[in-house]
């Protein structure tokens, strides 16, 4: 950026406080007395990996996660650049402390530790003006919302307004890992009630104070929210979070082929669980349509599963019909079976005939599955004898506990090994550290949606598809299956290193924009290089140059 391009307004004390332009320290001589900082600053100038040191330091003597994620956030509101840079320098660290699952504990707290402004509200009572007040957002160059009305945070149920924390979490994982432009970011809260007692009876809470509206309202309101966002930032990627149940199911219906949308519970999870599979047959050397699929929690990331792994088979010439045979679910209510009552939409196809049975070890030994994917939140329930029972009938069990966070993980990765013998093909929802057996360390896999969103969310934006389709989450899979290396699996690991999250997050942007330009969804003419052209776009956490 050059010196001629700073207005007035961004000098003096005001740049301090922009994050997007703050530097801190770090401004050079000639930039301290361009943007007339003289006096505001110590006159020591610090390079970015000396500010980086500092952070890591305050970071580390914090005594909790939710101290280190205040800091964090206290920092993007200071210093974005400086925020991202220690973000993606250290993503491993960083990310269980911005996502999961100490976001989840900071969306509990949202309420006492509320301090600055950040993300969109937009509530019942903004019924007939959203347009309007989307005039307000600062960057008109909006690209990309993660939208919530907070009815289902993560494993921790309605927490209304306060779940604000699940869209900027997400947002600043788009950035560090596919380097969407943060000014392009923007998360928003559809505040349309809580049944929380806890939240309605404390005054400190900051949303609606009254019940979850369930009615034709709140339809209205998403709806005239998808099109005032369409009319105000036209084409804008809208991902669906935490919805619950039902209205999850019902928008993606609704609105998929409307405007540019997705449900990362739905389609991200089913990809990131294919891509586990998918490179667990590199390990097994079994195929996919030898696989029989035993899901525990028939809910949104059960289901979406189920349909990625029944549209990977469509893939290899298996007709839907045949390939949904593969997949078996177990809920709260027992084995999924033809003639069980009150049935979703959803849940119908994957209801096959069998009698019922309400013991999950009953089940494992009636059906013996290759593999178990735990998705019902409930801690514990892959047992000794469910996992003994997994590795009497497979060589090499596939046993991905996914639930989060860690507590509600299924079984550990200490037990899925220890109990197959070193033979399970482990995933998790939640990092677990590697696991020592004999002499022999395994490195579990953590089957993490940041695996995917980001790269699709990136291949969409670049290419300016109009529309997200369930190829897109297909390539993706594929896409991230293939860049598991060889010493990962080795060492038991389906899924590559977080460290490589940009890399992996390019390629599969790559492909998804493939899909965009050579299925005539996009109106921006396919580049020559679609990698390069993606590299261009992403975001790096380099401070402007103003003098
Ligand atoms: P959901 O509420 O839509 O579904 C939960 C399902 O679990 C329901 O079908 C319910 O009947 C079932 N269930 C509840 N108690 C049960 C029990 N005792 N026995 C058997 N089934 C039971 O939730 P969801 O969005 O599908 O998420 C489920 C879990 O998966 C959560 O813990 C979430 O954190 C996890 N998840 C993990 C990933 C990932 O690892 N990448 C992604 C998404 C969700």
């Amino acid at each position: 950026m050059s010196m001629r391009s700073q207005p007035e307004l961004y000098r003096g004390v005001k740049i301090l406080h922009d994050p997007v332009r703050n530097k801190g320290t770090a401004y050079t001589d000639a930039e301290r007395d361009f943007l007339k900082l003289r006096g505001l600053l110590p006159p020591r100038i610090h390079t970015p990996a000396e500010q980086e040191l500092r952070v890591l330091g305050n970071i580390r003597e914090k005594p909790t996660d939710l101290e280190r994620y205040l800091y964090l956030v206290a920092l993007q509101d200071r210093n974005e650049t400086l925020f991202y840079q220690v973000v993606m320098n250290h993503i491993e660290e960083m990310m269980p402390i911005i996502y999961t699952p100490t976001v989840g504990k900071a969306c509990q707290e949202f309420q006492h530790i509320y301090r600055t402004p950040r993300g969109f509200y937009v509530s019942l009572q903004d019924r007939g003006k959203i347009r309007e007040l989307m005039q307000n957002w600062p960057h008109k160059e909006a690209r990309i919302m993660v939208v919530t009305d907070g009815e289902r945070i993560l494993g921790l149920g309605d927490l209304g307004a306060d779940g604000m924390g699940i869209p900027i979490g997400k947002l600043a994982l788009y950035t560090a890992c596919s380097g969407i432009h943060p000014t392009h970011c923007m998360p928003v809260m559809l505040d349309v009630g809580t049944d929380n007692e806890k939240l309605l009876n404390d005054p400190l809470y900051n949303g609606l104070e009254r019940r979850r509206e369930r009615g034709e309202r709140y339809d209205e309101l998403v709806e005239e929210f998808i099109e005032a966002a369409n009319e105000v930032f036209p084409g804008i990627l809208i991902q669906f979070e935490d919805f619950g149940n039902r209205n999850a199911f019902r928008f993606l219906e609704q609105y998929r082929n409307r405007a540019c949308i997705f449900n990362d519970d739905i389609q991200g999870t089913g990809a990131v669980a294919l891509a586990g599979i998918i490179a667990a047959m590199r390990v097994s050397g079994s195929r996919l349509e030898e696989q029989k699929i035993l899901f525990l929690g028939a809910g949104e990331a059960g289901i979406g599963i189920a349909d990625s792994f029944v549209a990977a088979l469509a893939e290899l010439g298996i007709a839907a019909e045949e390939a949904r045979k593969q997949c078996w679910f177990f809920d709260s209510k027992g084995l999924l079976v033809q003639g069980r009552g009150n049935m979703t939409s959803q849940k119908l196809p994957y209801a096959h005939p069998h009698h019922h049975i309400v013991d999950f070890l009953e089940a494992v030994k009636a059906l013996k599955p290759t593999a178990i994917l735990g998705l019902s939140g409930q801690p514990s329930t892959f047992t000794k004898d469910v996992v003994e029972a997994m590795a009497e009938f497979n060589d090499r069990p596939i046993i991905f506990a996914l639930s989060n966070p860690t507590s509600q993980a299924e079984c550990t990765a200490e037990h899925a090994y220890s109990w197959s013998e070193g033979r399970a093909i482990f995933a998790s929802g939640s990092p677990f550290d590697p696991v020592k057996i004999g002499n022999q360390t395994f490195v579990p896999g953590q089957g993490n949606n940041a695996y995917i969103f980001p790269g699709v969310g990136l291949g969409v934006i670049v290419s300016r598809a109009r529309t997200v389709t369930n190829e897109m989450f297909l390539a993706a899979a594929h896409s991230l299956a293939n860049q598991v290396s060889e010493s990962d699996l080795e060492r038991g690991r389906i899924y590559p290193s977080l460290t490589r999250i940009r890399q992996v997050s390019a390629l599969i942007a790559r492909d998804v924009a493939k899909i965009a330009y050579d299925e005539g969804l996009t109106d921006k003419e396919e580049p020559d290089d679609i990698l390069a052209d993606i590299h261009e776009y992403m975001y790096q956490p380099i401070y402007p140059h103003y003098a």
